[in-house]
């Protein structure tokens, strides 16, 4: 039976059934701890799922950081935020790898801004650490996927790590507690519409 055809009666006891279910699960949820959040894919949202995460975390005066690994040339309306906000952020310090076209330099880039984020992952006063666009050094070979994994599996209990990029890295795939795909259904970018302020930077 379709809900439109349900009569009152029948609807009231369905969504009974349904409170009783979601009521059991909250109760069987009784873990507290930290978890890793994977956001990949083609669509657009997984940076700005992660920033919307980091902001409903800093309204509960919890403390955050964000660890950017490409970035163009644009300046970025989350930097100047995250500036006013009191976020830590590290931006890996060359462009998009095809205007640098200089691979030893980027390792040298990307090695750089991890290694400043290692600390953060052994601190608890983080209660949230975003690693953004980080799926790329993994694909060029820039970062070791499994050197990334020990620290993130090494974080304190409580501390809650997000992780995005396009790609679906098997590894992050494993030890990711809670993992969305972002798939493209549309993008304006396709119908010739310019990147704009404040909606892709
Ligand atoms: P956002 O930062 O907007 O949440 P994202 O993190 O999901 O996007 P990225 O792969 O990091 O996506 O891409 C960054 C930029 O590219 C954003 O400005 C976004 O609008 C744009 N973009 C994302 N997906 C697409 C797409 N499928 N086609 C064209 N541009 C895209
Ligand atoms: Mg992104």
């Amino acid at each position: 039976m379709s809900e439109k055809t349900m009569s009152v009666e029948e609807h009231k006891q369905k969504m009974q059934e349904q409170q009783r279910q979601v009521r059991a699960k909250i109760a069987d949820a009784k873990t507290r701890r930290g978890v890793i959040i994977y956001l990949y894919g083609n669509g657009k949202g997984k940076s700005s799922s992660a920033f919307g995460t980091l902001a409903r975390s800093l309204g509960h005066g919890k403390k955050g950081a964000v660890v950017q690994f490409i970035k163009g040339k644009w300046k970025t309306g989350e930097q100047a935020i995250f500036r006013q906000l009191g976020v830590k952020h590290l931006v890996m310090g060359t462009g998009f790898t095809w205007d640098t076209q200089d691979r030893e330099k980027d390792i040298a880039a990307a090695e750089a801004v991890w290694s400043k984020a290692v600390p953060l992952f052994r601190d608890p006063a983080y209660d949230i650490v975003i690693l953004d666009e980080i799926t790329y050094m993994f694909k060029y070979g820039y970062l070791s996927v499994a050197d990334v994994c020990e620290v993130l599996l090494a974080r304190p209990e409580q501390q809650n790590a997000i992780v995005t990029g396009r790609d679906a890295i098997p590894e992050l795939l494993e030890i990711a507690d809670t993992i969305s795909e972002v798939r493209e259904v549309r993008h304006a970018f396709n119908q010739g519409v310019k990147a704009q302020k404040g909606i892709e930077f």
